[in-house]
C-alpha cells in the first residue's frame, strides 16, 4: 500500500517529470533508442546510452542531450554477451548510483526465408534481441526489487505479433520478448516494478531503410495511416510507460493501425 501512496503523491508533485530517475537505454545510440534516450533526458532522467559498435553515433546523442540541458553518458557493451550486459549495469550504478528504468531496445535483423536461414543468422538474432533482455534484466532486477521501484520496457515488434515473411528468427525473438514481459510482470507486480512492452510497426530508421524500396511501398500501402512511424512516436509510448505505475504486463501497439 505504501508504495502506491508514495508513487501517487510523488507524481502529483512532479507531473510528467522523471527528475532523479536513472535510465538505461540499450541501443540508445541510433534510431528508436536515440529518440527514447533524448525524450527521457528531456524529462529530467539521467540517461545511460548503450551502443555496440558505433561510438560516433552515441557521442552525437550525448551532444543532443547536453543541448537539452540533460545528463547522459555512453557505455559500450554487446548486450548479447552476459558479462558485458552485467558490466553495463554495474557501470551505470557506479556512475549514477542506481537504475530505475531499463529500456531493452537493442535489436538486429538478419532476414532470410526459412529454407535459406543459417544457424548463425538464427542465433545472432535470438542472442541480440532475446537473450540480451535476460542478460540486462537479470542485472537490474535485484536492485529494482530492493528499491521497490522499477520500469522495465521491452521494445518488441509488430512482427512478434503478426509474423513477417523471411523473419522467422526475428519474429521468434520479438514474440519471446512479449512472453517474457507478461511473465516477469506477474512476478514483480507487487514490488513496485512494472514490466511492459512496446510493439512498433514500421518506423523510419536505418533498420527499415535496409528493406527493399518496393517491399516498403507495399507495407506503407497496407498501413491505415499510409505512412511510416517516426521514432518520436515510439519514444512517446515509452515515456508514458515510464511515468505510469498501474500498467504492467502490457504490450502497447504503436503501428499506425496496421495490427489491431
Ligand atoms: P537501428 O538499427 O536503427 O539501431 C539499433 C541499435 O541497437 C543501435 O544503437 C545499435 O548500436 C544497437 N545494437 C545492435 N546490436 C547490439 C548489441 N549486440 N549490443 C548492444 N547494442 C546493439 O534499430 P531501430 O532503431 O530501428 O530499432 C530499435 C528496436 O526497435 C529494435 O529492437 C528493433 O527490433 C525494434 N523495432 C524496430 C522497428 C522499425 O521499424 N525500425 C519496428 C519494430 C521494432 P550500434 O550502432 O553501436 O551497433
Amino acid at each position: 500500500m505504501s508504495i502506491i501512496q508514495n508513487e501517487s503523491a510523488q507524481k502529483l508533485q512532479e507531473g510528467l517529470s522523471l527528475e532523479g530517475k536513472v535510465a538505461i537505454v540499450t541501443g540508445g545510440s541510433r534510431g528508436i533508442g536515440a529518440a527514447i534516450a533524448k525524450d527521457l533526458a528531456s524529462k529530467g532522467a539521467k540517461v545511460v546510452i548503450n551502443y555496440n559498435a558505433r561510438k560516433d553515433a552515441a557521442d552525437g546523442v550525448l551532444f543532443e542531450i547536453d543541448q537539452l540541458g540533460g545528463s547522459g553518458v555512453a557505455f559500450q557493451a554487446d548486450v548479447s554477451n552476459y558479462d558485458q550486459a552485467h558490466a553495463l549495469v554495474e557501470n551505470t550504478i557506479d556512475y549514477y548510483g542506481k537504475v530505475d528504468i531499463l529500456v531493452n531496445n537493442a535489436g538486429i535483423t538478419r532476414d532470410r526465408t526459412f529454407k535459406k536461414l543459417s544457424e548463425q543468422e538464427w542465433n545472432e538474432v535470438i542472442n541480440v534481441n532475446l537473450n540480451s533482455i535476460y542478460h540486462t534484466t537479470s542485472a537490474v532486477i535485484n536492485p529494482m526489487l530492493e528499491q521497490q521501484f522499477g520500469r522495465i520496457i521491452n521494445i518488441s515488434s509488430i512482427i512478434g505479433q503478426a509474423g513477417g515473411f523471411g523473419q522467422t528468427n526475428y519474429a521468434a525473438s520479438k514474440a519471446g520478448m512479449i512472453g517474457f514481459t507478461k511473465s516477469l510482470a506477474l512476478e514483480t507486480a507487487s514490488k513496485g516494478v512494472t514490466v511492459n512492452a512496446v510493439c512498433p510497426g514500421f518506423i523510419e530508421t536505418e533498420m527499415v531503410a535496409e528493406m527493399p524500396e518496393k517491399v516498403l511501398e507495399q507495407i506503407v500501402g497496407k498501413v491505415p495511416m499510409k505512412r511510416l512511424g517516426q521514432t518520436a512516436e515510439i519514444a512517446d509510448a515509452v515515456l508514458f510507460l515510464a511515468n505510469n505505475s498501474y500498467i504492467t504486463g502490457q504490450c502497447i501497439n504503436v503501428n499506425g493501425g496496421l495490427y489491431m
